[in-house]
């Protein structure tokens, strides 16, 4: 790496239109091209979310009470949220900058519980299914939990029966997804709350990815288990609002069943000469621009703006899922439960998946690849609802043409 000098200072324009050039390649996700990562519900949605943002980004929710504007936002946006989990008036929570951040609390706050009980243990370990989210991972390794991985069912959905097995005296902790990411489908909630119940240990439902979608599609009266609140021994949630809620980058929500059990999540001290320093999260200044995105982008959709994005996001998925389960060379990982879809190849000899991946990148497309199996995963939201036709036609042509060539994995997130 060389060191870069600054040099004099350049207009705004010039700024400005350097960036746009840098950004000529990134993936088009305002124009319905990209299945990840991105999220719109059309560009006056996207527009109203980065102008709260722009008015909000330099005032700073480490202190609410200089900024009574951004508590007053984020109490009602976490209100809605509890709205949308069948929480009620115990249920307490915070906005955090994203799923990545609600999963390290969690792990986090399920330490501090044991801690807080007594049980002094010389180890802690938490019990997931492997389709679990990576950042428990994350948590797990910040706050030296082990990470007790239980092979997934048939239907890629928490196998019960072995996770109880898995549970010990030193487990402080049990996840469940509603939708898990990799196949998209809700692990057996309820179910997995009796084994919580049991240890009487906390039990965290992500559902970073399906908390908005699920609360419409109930509403649509689409049959679908008991994945929030209502399950009693459920203690936390995670819903994203930087995905199904068509805010900007850097919202979310973590919801505990009662302010006991979100004190373990907080942080205080005094142990300083600074004076008495307290944070929700992990974050000290937080710009106030993911909330004022997501208070501002949630009042404009409302309830009927939300149940058009679902409805036409479900239609989609449903659309890519049925057509992929009759192609003869692909194979459906499982009908989706909310919105996304993965796939994968039923011969990967003659039709490799990430070969087929990455003909549709050059297409224009942009897409996760993952595994194990080796899959594509496309996360289907309200601006894919005019470019499904235009995608099957390409998915059907770039597997004609796939010949016998290999791809690569690629990676859902990166570290350069
Ligand atoms: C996206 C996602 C996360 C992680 O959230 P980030 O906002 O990317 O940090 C966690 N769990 C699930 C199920 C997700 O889909």
């Amino acid at each position: 790496m060389t060191a870069r000098i600054l040099g004099p200072g350049q207009p705004s324009s010039e700024v400005l239109s350097t960036m746009e050039t840098y950004r000529s390649r990134d993936v088009r996700w305002r124009d319905g091209k990209c299945f990840t990562l991105a999220y719109s519900a059309g560009p006056e949605v996207t527009a109203l979310g980065e102008e709260a943002y722009r008015r909000f980004s330099g005032e700073n929710a480490l202190n609410t009470s200089a900024f009574p504007s951004l508590k007053t936002m984020q109490e009602q946006v976490v209100d809605v949220v509890t709205g949308w989990t069948h929480g009620d008036d115990s249920v307490a929570g915070f906005m955090t900058s994203g799923g990545t951040e609600s999963l390290v609390l969690v792990v986090r706050a399920a330490r501090k519980r044991a801690e807080r009980e007594g049980r002094n243990l010389s180890s802690m370990n938490m019990v997931l299914p492997t389709s679990a989210h990576a950042a428990l991972e994350k948590g797990a390794d910040y706050f030296d939990v082990e990470s007790r991985r239980v092979p997934v069912s048939g239907d890629w959905r928490a196998d019960v029966a072995a996770m109880r097995a898995a549970v010990d005296e030193n487990t402080v902790l049990i996840v469940g997804s509603a939708p898990q990411y990799p196949q998209g489908v809700i692990d057996p909630i309820a179910e997995l709350a009796m084994i919580a119940i049991e240890h009487n240990i906390n039990f965290h439902v992500d559902a970073c990815m399906g908390g908005v979608t699920l609360h419409y599609l109930e509403e649509f009266g689409e049959p679908l288990p008991l994945w929030d609140f209502r399950v009693p021994a459920v203690t936390s949630i995670s819903v994203d609002l930087h995905k199904y809620g068509y805010t900007s980058k850097g919202a979310g929500v973590l919801l505990h069943r009662n302010k006991k059990l979100r004190s373990d999540q907080t942080f205080v001290t005094d142990n300083w000469l600074g004076g008495m320093y307290g944070s929700s999260g992990i974050l000290g200044t937080k710009s106030g621009g993911p909330i004022a995105s997501a208070w501002a982008v949630m009042h404009h959709l409302g309830d009927n703006g939300y149940q058009h994005a679902t409805q036409v996001s479900r239609a989609s998925a449903i659309r890519i899922a049925r057509h992929i389960d009759q192609h003869p060379h692909l194979v459906l990982r499982a009908f989706p439960d909310s919105t996304l879809v993965a796939f994968g190849s039923q011969d990967p000899e003659t039709h490799d998946i990430f070969a087929l991946a990455e003909l549709l990148i050059a297409k224009g497309w942009y897409m996760d690849r993952q595994g194990p199996p080796p899959s594509i995963h496309l996360t289907v939201n309200a601006i894919h609802e005019t470019h499904i036709d235009e995608f099957l036609l390409d998915l059907d042509a770039a597997v004609a043409s796939l010949g016998d060539s290999k791809g690569t994995a690629g990676s859902y997130a990166t570290t350069e």
